[in-house]
């Protein structure tokens, strides 16, 4: 588990993080701006000295969504129009947002589901070997 500072601002190197478990953002030391999904270049101050920083990885639920009709992979897992899921966009602590799946929610009374709840990240592992994939989700 030792920091890698010199990987790429990629969404792959950001998805080889969250299979470590843990949620990463760039942020730039010249103006201190923070970015989520990361990038290479401020596009505030032009820098590009950026380097990863974790994220604490508890937020608050921005916006979010019931959904009935799964992908494929979603129904794989046992949803559909009869047990749906929660997809949302959460606002982290360190002011940057990102979308996710949201758990310990009610799916199917999404009329009691409140912006602003308070959230953690979970990392769900899904599959085996090369086929593994850790997908962001946050949970109330
Ligand atoms: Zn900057």
């Amino acid at each position: 588990m030792s920091d890698q500072p010199n990987r790429p601002f990629t969404a792959a190197a950001f998805n080889r993080y969250l299979a470590e478990h843990k949620l990463m953002a760039s942020r730039c030391p010249a103006c201190d701006a923070l970015y989520l999904p990361p990038r290479a270049i401020c596009p505030r101050c032009q820098g590009d000295a950026l380097a990863w920083t974790e994220l604490s990885g508890h937020g608050r639920l921005a916006a979010f969504t019931s959904i009935f009709v799964a992908p494929s992979g979603m129904i794989a897992e046992g949803y559909s129009r009869d047990n749906p899921y929660v997809a949302g966009v959460v606002e982290l602590d360190e002011g940057v947002k990102i979308s996710a799946r949201i758990l310990g929610v009610d799916a199917r009374n999404p009329a009691a589901i409140q912006v602003g709840t308070p959230l953690s990240v979970e990392f769900l592992d899904r599959g085996e070997g090369e086929q593994k994939k850790t997908f962001l989700a946050f949970k109330a």
